[in-house]
């Protein structure tokens, strides 16, 4: 997908403070964070939100979840937790419009989520 950024960061065309990576997956540092941890796990392939999962792509993102707790544990957040959200759309505030799960750790995390 020409012009997405985070197409761009699996291709390794524009660095990126990578975590974790296997064929399907690949996941990230938040460059600009919202708690002391905050990682991006996406999909390789270009889906545009979580709105675009289909039967067609439901095995790539279902590798994407079976990552996310994974990739928690080694940092460092099982015992304390995690919260794990995805924007869809404008309302929600999508940014970057390639699917992408933010896990968000390391303190106590405000309760309001709207
Ligand atoms: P969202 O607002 O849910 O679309 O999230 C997009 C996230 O991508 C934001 O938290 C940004 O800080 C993050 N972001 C944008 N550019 C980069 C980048 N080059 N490397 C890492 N994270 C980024
Ligand atoms: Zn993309």
């Amino acid at each position: 997908m020409e012009n997405c950024l985070f197409c761009k960061i699996v291709a390794g065309e524009i660095p990126s403070n990578k975590v974790y990576e296997d064929e399907d997956v690949f996941a990230f540092h938040d460059i600009n964070p919202n708690a002391p941890v905050h990682v991006l796990v996406i999909p390789k392939p270009h889906i545009p939100s979580i709105a675009a999962v289909s039967g067609e792509n439901i095995e790539t993102v279902s590798r994407v979840l079976l990552a996310i707790p994974k990739i928690a544990s080694s940092l460092g957040l099982d015992e304390g937790g995690y919260r794990v959200i995805t924007n869809c759309g404008e309302d929600a505030g999508q940014t970057v419009h390639h699917l992408h799960f933010h896990i968000l750790g390391g303190k106590k995390l405000p309760v309001s989520l709207g």
